[in-house]
């Protein structure tokens, strides 16, 4: 077959599986690694992302002495992923290679985290549960260290920048919602060094401190510029390229033209999930559904799953995805998600009917299984609204509110309230009203929440009751730091959407990371990791489920590729 361009490995995608995989594809000078990306921007849903990364036994919580083992995690995995959904071969290959990958990355690229001591494992009562130490954050980096680059950077989920400038860690996110003693010196310090830094601001809006997904993406693309990996965006994968049952390459277009790429040892898939493609969403996923509330990238269409299975890929998941309710803010790029605030004492989540749906404070994937049974039962979980009272309001942000305290509502944007965005009112009644809801369900809803405040004990859903509920809970409340009566006018609600932040569904892979056909035999030269694969920890056990798995099958099958010669594939100038 004759190519345009002809390189040993072909790597689709920029997120932090596709731009591991090239770090770990290119063993010696002489390999030729090539990553391409539709967008003009690097990075993906994973630069976007809070970059944690859930990796059981990694190096920096080994140094910080922690206890822990390969079958702790995989007891907690057994216990916590239905035996419908746990695939034991790559959930074993995962543990064992997971820390490997880090070392990897630690020792071969100035890629660096940071073990979160406190973020608890997800399902707390599952046996070979972990209270930290299992998710690691990106260390914060200057956006200086990626020289032209900084330009290139995809742009950061609105949720992730305070004053859409400053940016801060998790453990920092985690002080400044629970307000925590220091959080305010931290805010400040941070405020001043941006404040002061006046050449950079003439530059750019955002601060030049990166942290989160932003900051693991930087890492890894100043690391793959290191290695000298070209990286050409505006590149789109059309089709793969196959010559007798093996994908040697693919069909692109570069900037409108379009060429074909050789790929000697094989194609890295790591093209992301299908959340932004409205008519793939129709077909799989379950109601209610709707692109407009994902916080995945506008570059993730499945259009790599398509020309997977056009290549005789077979998938499977297809109709889950990595659920969690999301807000939608008037004049913001891409949704929100919604994490911290559904734990904060004083509110709860209703539908139309003026019912709860769930246990707003556990995990958000778990929180949308059980809106969507609900909702495919007949109970109407559209829209969906998060509810609080004045001193909810006072006290605590909501997605992006500021706590009254601080932003009281004259300063609040007009559009918020005039969007239906924001509703209040003086009574609970005029509230449900407005909300044009099931007012007598809606006021009892109300008085029952509060009566659980006062004992403590969510008899409906257990809110409060577990550790991951607690986290982002105000320890100062008790005797439930997630719950406290909702009594005091005027009274909110906030629009949330049943959303995501990505698929799950995809191509089905083996422990080596190769794609495999209806048969499940691996097709020769094609390597998948990431969203566009059918997802490993389906029901997100823990933070950083979805980096963890997509990072270490990207070095698999990085690896994989570096240490085969290849079949020779010839090429001619056209
Ligand atoms: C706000 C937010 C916070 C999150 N926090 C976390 C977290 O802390 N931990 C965690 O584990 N997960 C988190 N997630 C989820 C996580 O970001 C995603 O699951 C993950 O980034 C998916 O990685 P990926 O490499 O598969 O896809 P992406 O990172 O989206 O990368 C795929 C890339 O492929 C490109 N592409 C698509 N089609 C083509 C094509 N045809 N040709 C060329 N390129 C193409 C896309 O443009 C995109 O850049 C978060 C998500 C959001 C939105």
């Amino acid at each position: 077959m004759r190519f345009d361009h002809l390189v040993d490995v072909l790597v689709i995608g920029t997120g932090n599986g596709g731009l591991t995989g090239a770090l770990a594809a290119k063993s010696s000078e002489q390999d030729r690694v090539l990553v391409i990306e539709k967008q003009g921007f690097i990075g993906g849903t994973s630069a976007a992302s809070g970059g944690g990364v859930w990796i059981p036994g990694n190096r920096y919580a080994r140094e910080a002495g922690v206890d822990d083992s390969l079958e702790e995690a995989r007891e907690y995995l057994k216990a916590t992923i239905p035996p419908e959904e746990y695939q034991s071969d790559l959930i074993d290959t995962y543990l064992k290679v997971g820390p490997k990958m880090v070392d990897f990355l630690h020792e071969n690229s100035v890629v660096r985290y940071e073990s979160l001591p406190s973020y608890p494992d997800y399902f707390n009562e599952a046996p070979g549960m972990k209270p930290g130490h299992r998710s690691m954050e990106p260390s914060p980096i200057s956006m200086d260290a990626l020289g032209g680059d900084a330009k290139r950077l995809h742009e950061p989920n609105p949720a992730t920048l305070l004053f859409g400038r400053l940016a801060f860690t998790q453990e920092e996110l985690q002080l400044f919602v629970t307000q925590t003693s220091g959080w305010m010196s931290t805010l400040l310090k941070h405020l001043s060094v941006y404040l002061l830094d006046l050449p950079w601001r003439f530059k750019f809006k955002r601060a030049r401190r990166l942290t989160l997904g932003a900051a693991g993406i930087a890492r890894l693309i100043i690391s793959v510029k290191n290695k000298e990996i070209p990286i050409w965006c505006s590149t789109r994968l059309i089709e793969f390229l196959t010559e007798e049952g093996r994908v040697v390459g693919a069909r692109v277009e570069k900037e409108g033209e379009v060429l074909t790429v050789g790929a000697r040892r094989g194609v890295l898939l790591a093209s992301g999930g299908f959340e932004r493609n409205a008519e793939m969403r129709r077909e799989y996923l379950p109601a209610p559904t709707d692109a407009a509330w994902t916080a995945g990238t506008v570059g993730n269409l499945g259009e790599g799953i398509e020309a997977a299975v056009k290549a005789g890929a077979s998938v499977k998941f297809m109709e889950k995805a990595w659920w969690c309710t999301t807000l939608t803010v008037p004049g913001e790029s891409a949704p929100r998600l919604s994490i911290f605030e559904k734990s904060m004492p004083g509110n709860y989540t209703v539908n139309s009917s003026g019912q709860r749906v769930a246990n707003e404070s556990q995990n958000y994937q778990m929180f949308m299984r059980a809106l969507h049974e609900k909702h495919a039962s007949g109970e109407n979980c559209l829209p969906l609204y998060m509810v609080f009272d004045a001193d909810h309001r006072r006290k605590y942000p909501v997605g992006p509110l500021m706590p009254g305290k601080f932003l009281p509502d004259v300063l609040v944007s007009k559009s918020w309230f005039s969007s239906g965005f924001i509703t209040r009112a003086d009574s609970l009644d005029e509230l449900a009203e407005k909300l044009e809801i099931d007012k007598a369900a809606f006021v009892e809803t109300a008085g029952r929440v509060s009566e659980y405040a006062r004992s403590g004990k969510d008899l409906d859903f257990g809110r409060g009751d577990s550790l991951y509920d607690q986290f982002y809970g105000d320890s100062e409340v008790s005797p439930n730091p997630c719950l406290s009566p909702l009594e005091k006018p005027p009274f909110y609600a906030i629009r949330i959407d049943p959303g995501d932040f990505g698929t799950c569904g995809g191509v089905e892979i083996d422990s080596r990371a190769r794609v495999l056909d209806l048969k499940g035999v691996p097709i020769p030269g094609l390597y998948a990791t990431g969203n566009c694969t059918a997802g490993l920890l389906t029901t997100y056990p823990g933070p950083g489920a979805t980096l963890g798995p997509g990072m270490t099958f990207g070095y698999i099958a990085g690896r994989e590729m570096a240490n085969q010669a290849g079949p020779d594939v010839p090429v001619a100038a056209r």
